[in-house]
């Protein structure tokens, strides 16, 4: 009983570490940026990845992906562009609703890397209006298909760039649809919006040797493997998805989706 309490106890301590005191891991990324030169892997954006597997034209390299998904923070992409920059490296940034910041994005764009849409339209359909099985949300992907598409325009049109590709986004409502956000994507909208990827299909994740994703503190990433260790076991393609949230703490952003996730579950029933 004693040991189950300090488990807790310890375990609301990481969070709170993780949410508010997790000052600036920059160092960590460049670290990773030059471990990976140092060891001759090639720093692709998911763009270029995408057209050589396409063609054909992985065999014999090692290539390090960095989809960056821009959940909350949208502030601290400009901090991940610099060492970006410094090592003359390109990556993939994917913005939502709620993190678009034109600025910033003109910038990632500016500086090649790619730049899209991070979006979630089935799981905010499914919030506003009650959703709770994945038949009934199938039954509106006509809906959801439309407001997709006017967001895309119009973040486009902001951006004065044409937006080349999406990533679909992971919400709590995703898991009890037990329904991905990407489900409602087809080849005609894909074609319709111009769009050449979806970061999730087939030509692209069966590629990764090894995909790793970041968390919150102690351990930083998710599964056995760190992004150095995988380097160091020379994987030929690493792809590994990052978030702000675990890079810097943001009061203001932890209040904000902590409270909003708290608030859409009470609803959301
Ligand atoms: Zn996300």
């Amino acid at each position: 009983m004693i040991q189950k309490i300090q488990r807790r106890a310890i375990g609301i301590i990481n969070r709170i570490r993780s949410d508010f005191f997790i000052f600036n891991r920059i160092a960590d990324y460049e670290q990773i940026i030059k471990t990976a030169r140092d060891n001759n892997y090639e720093v692709l954006p998911l763009s270029d990845f995408f057209n050589d597997a396409r063609n054909n034209r992985l065999a014999g390299r090692k290539i390090l992906l960095i989809r960056h998904d821009i959940d909350s923070d949208p502030a601290y992409v400009l901090k991940w562009l610099a060492v970006n920059q410094k090592y003359g490296v390109r990556t993939s940034f994917y913005f939502r609703l709620c993190t678009l910041d034109y600025p910033v994005m003109r910038k990632v764009h500016d500086q090649q890397s790619d730049c899209g849409y991070h979006y979630e339209e089935l799981a905010t359909i499914a919030k506003r209006k009650k959703i709770l099985t994945k038949k009934e949300i199938e039954q509106l992907y006509p809906e959801i298909r439309m407001e997709f598409i006017n967001n895309f325009n119009k973040i486009e049109q902001e951006c004065g760039f044409k937006i080349r590709s999406i990533a679909s986004h992971g919400d709590f409502a995703n898991r009890i649809l037990n329904t991905p956000n990407r489900e409602f994507i087809t080849e005609a909208i894909m074609e319709q919006c111009g769009i050449d990827f979806e970061t999730y299909q087939p030509e692209i994740v069966t590629n990764y040797s090894i995909n790793i994703t970041d968390c919150g503190y102690p351990n930083l990433y998710r599964g056995d493997t760190s992004v150095l260790q995988a380097i160091d076991q020379q994987y030929p393609v690493i792809h590994i998805l990052i978030h702000p949230k675990h890079w810097r703490s943001s009061w203001y952003w932890n209040i904000y989706e902590n409270g909003k996730r708290i608030i859409e579950g009470l609803k959301y029933r």
